[in-house]
């Protein structure tokens, strides 16, 4: 069954006729129920507008967005988003059960449901008995598992994450992206993932979404054919693995120039592939 549906979607920032900037144009894909989508593509091409179009925090400028059907054009209560920055994203005078608990004060009304909501959202992402802490007293890895139980607590349909593990170390990355498999295994949501990460997005994915440079438009969508459930070692040795990788790399080096294995050229100003 589809989920979100994304047809010919356009936004431009400001006046057009006066150097407004064209984020994306034209983007056209689906999500299905449950389904892992990420989507990949350089830096500063208009994946986060993307994403905030489909939350509808800001307008867009053309094209259709429905999600079960429906035209999306406030933020849809179906979804729930993390972002990458999760030290903007938790509120630091609340403890960790209250962060949790913020977005569902007007859903859950019951409190003592919404209290067991909170624990089992914790449990899910391995913070049991961590709800007394502030996330201040948290390391980073664990600072975006708040942030994934908040969304997750919300039980939403789609979960939405933008670049959600790129402030993380890389064996802190590993541990998220396997908990976010599990968590879409267990809630049974549908998980709409950016990264700049092409092994992430291959590892994570049912299908990766390639988006060119600025304005961003759909160069492929690439179905990931891997086994389930993938594993760390094993999923990424697979000979398939690596032509899945290789093939989008090709797609993401023959539309933004510099090497995004190699890094950037420390001495020229590249905006190809840094996260933003
Ligand atoms: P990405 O997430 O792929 O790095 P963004 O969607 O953040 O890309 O940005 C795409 C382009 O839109 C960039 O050129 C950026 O400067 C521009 N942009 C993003 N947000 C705004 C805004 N609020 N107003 C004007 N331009 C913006
Ligand atoms: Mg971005």
């Amino acid at each position: 069954m589809t989920k979100l549906v994304v047809e010919d979607l356009a936004k431009t920032y400001g006046d057009p006729a006066e150097g407004g900037v064209e984020a994306i144009r034209g983007i056209s894909f689906d999500v299905r129920e449950g389904e892992f989508v990420c989507i990949v593509g350089p830096s500063g091409g208009g994946k986060t507008t993307l994403l905030r179009c489909l939350c509808a925090l800001h307008g867009r400028s053309g094209g259709r967005i429905e999600l079960d059907g429906r035209d999306v054009t406030e933020p849809p209560p179906e979804i729930a988003a993390v972002f990458q920055d999760y030290s903007r994203s938790l509120m630091p005078w609340f403890t960790v059960r209250r962060n949790v608990e913020l977005p569902l004060k007007n859903t859950v009304k019951d409190a003592k449901e919404r209290a067991e909501r909170v624990e089992w959202s914790l449990r899910e992402v391995g913070l049991a008995g961590m709800g007394d802490r502030y996330p201040w007293q948290l390391s980073g890895g664990m600072q975006q598992r708040v942030a994934i139980a908040r969304a997750v607590a919300y039980r939403p349909e789609i979960l939405i994450m933008d670049e959600p593990f790129a402030s993380v170390d890389a064996q802190t990355r590993a541990g998220l992206e396997d908990l976010t498999l599990a968590v879409r295994d267990d809630v049974g949501a549908a998980v709409l993932l950016v990264t700049h990460d092409i092994d992430e997005a291959v590892y994570l994915a049912d299908r990766v979404v390639v988006l060119s440079s600025r304005p961003a438009t759909v160069m492929e969508i690439v179905e990931i054919d891997l086994p389930r459930p993938r594993d760390q070692l094993d999923t990424k040795a697979l000979p398939r693995f690596a032509e899945y990788r290789k093939h989008i790399l090709e797609l993401i080096r023959a539309t933004s120039g510099p090497d995004p294995v190699a890094g950037p050229d420390p001495l020229t100003p590249v905006h190809g592939w840094e996260p933003t």
